[in-house]
């Protein structure tokens, strides 16, 4: 039977495939698709696992018969039991098998796949004591993971994407492993998906977050539609259901009458004609009908994506997220030597063009490692986040500053520092600089000129601009975090995501007082919040006077085409009327 959730659009487009659950704990098992040579193989991998998990268990249960008292011996010797059946069970092997057969998924994912479809069947049954036996089949599914570790797979093949992509049209009627694939889970971490990032899913949805999360936001670098904060989607669909993701209105459709998926196929089709015309203004420079030069600058996160970022149009990255070179490894963070290596992939990447490298901001929803949100402080977005971290760990800072000096060698670099608040920071920051400099001259090492920038995106920051600008080249406004502060919005949360919103007469007017300073003091600014990427927001944006917008580069044409389309005279007093109005949301259409 059709239904719909719905949910928040986070990135644009339609997908319509089959489900894939992941349950939050399982997203760093690979998922890839094997060689259909290798099926067998594949499914040796599975079988040497479950038998040494067997006989680890038969090796307990032998030293048990002598441990402690009869009642214990008895009680663990019971749950071994147990475990032998689970891990004998018919439909978990049969459930792999078929996963590996006919769809060719690598030993892990089938496993785990069938493990998520045992576990729903437990989490329905009536009787607890069975309820209960869920947790004795995710602690064996474990095992057998941890004991395939040691055996690799014969073949790894990440088809692109793209490939798997397919007309509508065949997806009604073909039903065989090359559909397309869309992810659901419950929660996914920034780094988790930055793993799918060359992954085999068209599309994302997931049961939390909200639009500017740091999850949602490497949704969108990854140009595939996506829907998150979608509250129980991870329970309501089933392993294997159709699903429709439309992230143009935030709207997951589960198991699809045919009259939906043709009206949808056409909705693919028109955006890719969309898009086949948007492609047309690849080498077209961005000036506005006045004449007005526009900066359309790229996000990226990953040193691979400056490759993306050239090919999409930007001029030049606005805004390179350090920190997901930190995320998900288990503590040990990149050295000095491993840091300058991908910086300078990144300028080399972006041929002569600009680099903003920001700092790390780790903290609130971008924790160091998975387990590390469990002993968040209470307010993570308050506490010891992005330049705070930084600098309670200078050493760690100055590994860095030393890294992005280094790497400045290679190209033109800014150096960007996220969340500043106090001139005491400031000065403490730009003292450890002088200290990296300091250090390189001392050990002979080459490094570069960078032009040193600040974050705006505390409303403190924004209402004492004059001490930001006496020490910065240049002001970068960060729109995901302003406005968050300045609301009181925590921007994670879906519960409050329709509170979060860009276009309340506070935030606009701190972004537009950040730009009119800026100007006045000839200093440069951009925005490289999710603001300067989203289509609505471009002319007010240009009627405040801003000529640098730094987004993700699957934006970059849309937002083009606003600017060649704009007249920067005529919206700089429209701009001025839509921050009057109590309401500018309602004033630019908005409902
Ligand atoms: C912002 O806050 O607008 C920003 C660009 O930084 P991030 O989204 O990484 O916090
Ligand atoms: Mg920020």
């Amino acid at each position: 039977m059709t239904f719909s959730i719905h949910g928040l659009a986070v990135a644009r487009g339609i997908a319509i495939g089959r489900a894939v659950l992941v349950a939050s704990s399982r997203v760093d098992v690979a998922h890839y698709f094997i060689d259909p040579l290798h099926v067998e193989s594949e499914i040796d991998r599975v079988r040497f696992g479950r038998n040494a998990v067997v006989d680890e268990i038969h090796r307990l249960q032998t030293s048990v018969a002598h441990m402690g008292t009869k009642e214990a011996a008895h009680e663990l010797g019971a749950l071994l039991d147990v475990h032998l059946m689970l891990l004998q069970d018919e439909e978990l092997i049969g459930g792999v098998k078929h996963w590996i057969t006919e769809r060719l998924y690598n030993a892990e994912w089938a496993l785990t796949t069938q493990l998520e479809i045992i576990a729903r069947q437990f989490d329905e049954m009536e009787d607890e004591y069975l309820r209960e036996r869920k947790a004795d089949l995710e602690q064996i599914t474990e095992k057998v993971l941890r004991a395939m570790k040691g055996v690799g797979s014969a073949v790894v093949t990440v088809p692109e994407r793209s490939e798997r992509r397919r007309p509508q049209q065949d997806v009604l009627l073909d039903d065989t492993v090359d559909v397309p694939l869309v992810l659901i889970a419950h929660d996914l971490s920034p780094s988790d998906m930055l793993q799918f990032k060359q992954s085999v899913f068209g599309g994302f949805v997931t049961d939390v977050g909200g639009k500017t999360s740091h999850t949602a936001i490497v949704a969108r670098s990854m140009d595939i539609p996506a829907v998150v904060g979608a509250r129980t989607c991870s329970q309501l669909i089933r392993q294997d259901d159709w699903v429709i993701i439309d992230g143009d209105a935030g709207v997951v459709i589960v198991d699809p009458s045919p009259i939906i998926l043709a009206e949808y196929g056409f909705k693919q089709r028109q955006r890719e004609l969309e898009r086949g015309r948007l492609s047309r203004l690849l080498h077209t420079p961005a000036l506005t009908m006045d004449g007005q030069k526009v900066d359309l600058l790229a996000n990226i996160e990953m040193p691979e994506d400056a490759v993306g970022a050239v090919k999409s149009g930007a001029v030049g990255v606005g805004l390179f997220r350090s920190e997901f070179l930190f995320m998900g490894r288990n503590g040990s963070l990149p050295d000095e030597e491993e840091q300058y290596q991908a910086y300078r992939r990144a300028i080399e990447g972006m041929q002569g063009l600009p680099v903003t490298i920001r700092t790390v901001d780790i903290g609130a929803d971008k924790p160091l490692n998975k387990s590390a949100r469990d002993d968040a402080h209470l307010n993570p977005a308050l506490g010891l986040r992005a330049i705070r971290w930084s600098l309670a760990d200078p050493a760690m800072f100055l590994t860095q500053l030393r890294a992005i000096l280094r790497a400045a060698a290679h190209g033109q670099v800014g150096l960007l520092i996220p969340m500043l608040v106090h001139a005491s920071e400031i000065r403490q920051t730009i003292g450890l600089i002088v200290q990296a400099r300091a250090e390189l001259d001392r050990r002979g090492i080459v490094y570069g000129p960078v032009k040193l920038g600040a974050m705006i995106e505390i409303p403190a920051a924004a209402l004492t601009l004059k001490i930001f600008l006496k020490y910065f080249d240049f002001l970068s406004i960060g729109t995901n975090d302003l406005i968050q502060y300045t609301l009181a919005i925590d921007r994670a949360d879906e519960s409050v995501a329709h509170l979060y919103d860009p276009l309340h007469p506070a935030v606009l007017r701190l972004v537009a007082d950040t730009i009119a300073e800026c100007d006045a003091q000839g200093k440069s600014v951009s925005v490289c919040g999710e603001m300067a990427g989203d289509v609505e927001m471009t002319r007010l944006l240009l009627g405040m006077g801003l000529r640098s917008f730094s987004m993700h580069p699957a934006q970059i044409l849309a937002v083009k085409q606003e600017v060649l389309r704009a007249d920067t005279g005529r919206l700089r007093e429209w701009a001025s009327a839509v921050m009057q109005d109590e309401d500018p949301g309602r004033r630019m259409g908005r409902t």
